[in-house]
């Protein structure tokens, strides 16, 4: 919760965008010096201590909040809201006076939205049952209905995602997906959620396999607001940003990087896969609630930024605490924009002495020492030269050109003998594998919209899918509907046959 009082920010550094803001720049607050030749729990204690000077240090204008009261609410609302009532009480009785056949009206609508299907006798049967005998103890018709309700929460058919297929041919394990099944497969491909009333319609009509009405749901389904479920869910586990949440780079070595920032680097992902998501570029954000802090899509062209690969949170998930790992930064690349994921390391490996890196040799010098090892050559030849390529970011992707005391080198070759010297030229360079790139994101979206691990025989799908996206200009849009209208995502296989 925040408060802010107009008047105490009159008069502050330009950043508060406050009235009047001060011209005189901010001072900086006082660095932390570590006391010399201390031991990790006396420069511990001393960091603590000025930590809580700093906390003290009153807000550049001398003025500090005593106390906020807050009163209210003075008109609460108790009780479920009426449009709550109208999702329940399908029956249209919102205030009571319901006669014999509302319960089976009520229970039929409710298990139709819970099951996302049309419900049979046998899921209906039992729910009845329930409500009257709860009635029978003497209890209000709304409490049987709750009870119902409650057995509703807890069932299979709610929790679980149970799609049932269309009866096989003979001998043919895979099944075409009934239509509530398909609209329920779309809908949390897309929304992340359960489908709404013109999905169920269409599944209803037994349309939504036709190619026409298909693309149209799409189509729709990615305008809405509700698509923002596939940046955060896709997003999240493509990029990674949701790893942010748990990094902690070492304080002492990134003093910078605090919470805000963690916030900013996951919002630019979002961001920039928003605006690839909806096909729309250089269009302004703005973070509903939090104004005067608009994100805006700054303008990086003459820097080395640009693109996925240059994001601070890439840069940072793909790091340890305490320094940037060329390897891992490497395997990230292989793995989320090229498709050529390389295999875990060979067990028994020996890992690199923490302690001497950055000390006598530079972290090059050590990785190409571990090199000399055959068995380990044979992958980091792919990965370090392009981790190395973005040695110019540090473990939280803020620029540098000197990694401690030895000057950043950002120059590699990949296997097939193109060379490059600096994030500019290996981006360059990755551009040219627009192919690759498109297989891998048709790899990952596609294992996002089955939920489960790709296998084998669905190379023919990714290759295919990839080849026509390519044919129509790279658009999200086709990406989307291809695997939508791909074999996997339109089958399952039988309950007979092999899992
Ligand atoms: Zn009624």
């Amino acid at each position: 919760m925040a408060a802010s009082v107009l008047r105490l920010y009159e008069g502050l550094p330009a950043s508060y965008e406050g009235p009047s803001p001060s011209r005189r720049p901010m001072p900086a607050p006082p660095e932390f010096r570590p006391p010399e030749n201390a031991t990790p729990e006396k420069v511990e204690e001393a960091r603590k201590r000025h930590e809580a000077r700093l906390a003290q240090k009153p807000p550049a204008n001398d003025a500090r909040v005593r106390h906020i009261e807050l009163i209210g609410p003075y008109a609460q609302t108790e009780g479920p809201s009426p449009e709550s009532l109208k999702k329940v009480y399908a029956c249209g009785h919102l205030a009571g006076g319901h006669g014999p056949a509302c319960a089976r009206t009520i229970l039929t609508s409710l298990a139709r939205r819970a099951y996302r299907r049309p419900v049979t006798p046998a899921d209906l049967e039992p729910l009845l049952r329930l409500a009257a005998a709860s009635v029978k103890r003497g209890e209000s018709f709304e409490q049987g209905i709750a009870l119902a309700l409650r057995a509703m929460l807890v069932s299979p058919d709610f929790l679980f995602r149970i799609e049932r297929g269309q009866a096989a041919a003979p001998g043919n394990p895979v099944q075409r997906l009934r239509p509530y099944a398909l609209a329920s497969r779309l809908s949390y491909f897309l929304w992340a959620s359960m489908p709404d009333e013109e999905l169920f319609r269409c599944a209803g009509q037994g349309t939504l396999r036709d190619p026409a009405v298909l693309g149209a749901q799409v189509r729709r389904m990615l305008k809405d607001p509700r698509s923002r479920a596939l940046v955060e869910a896709f997003g999240g586990q493509w990029l990674q940003f949701r790893a942010l949440e748990s990094v902690t780079p070492d304080r002492e070595r990134f003093p910078a990087f605090e919470n805000n920032l963690r916030f900013s680097m996951r919002r630019e992902s979002e961001l920039f896969l928003a605006s690839v998501i909806q096909e729309r570029l250089a269009r302004p954000y703005g973070i509903p609630g939090v104004k005067g802090q608009q994100f805006r899509r700054v303008d990086l062209s003459g820097t080395p930024r640009g693109g996925v690969l240059t994001e601070g949170s890439v840069l940072t998930v793909s790091s340890y605490s305490t320094r940037t790992s060329p390897v891992l930064r490497g395997k990230w690349v292989l793995d989320n924009l090229l498709a050529a994921p390389p295999p875990a390391p060979p067990a028994g490996v020996p890992r690199l002495d923490e302690s001497t890196v950055g000390v006598d040799r530079s972290l090059r010098q050590q990785l190409e020492a571990h090199r000399s090892n055959a068995t380990c050559a044979a992958c980091h030849v792919r990965m370090d030269p392009l981790g190395f390529g973005l040695e110019n970011f540090d473990a939280v992707g803020a620029w540098r050109t000197e990694d401690g005391k030895f000057p950043v080198d950002a120059t590699g070759a990949l296997p097939d003998g193109r060379k490059f010297s600096g994030p500019e030229e290996l981006r360059a360079i990755l551009r040219q594998d627009k192919d690759a790139f498109t297989r891998a994101l048709t790899e990952k979206l596609l294992t996002y919209a089955l939920g489960r691990g790709l296998e084998r025989y669905d190379r023919r799908t990714i290759k295919a899918i990839a080849q026509r996206v390519a044919e129509r200009d790279y658009r999200f849009s086709v990406l989307v509907m291809e695997i939508v209208q791909s074999l996997p995502f339109q089958m399952r296989k039988g309950d007979g046959g092999p899992s």
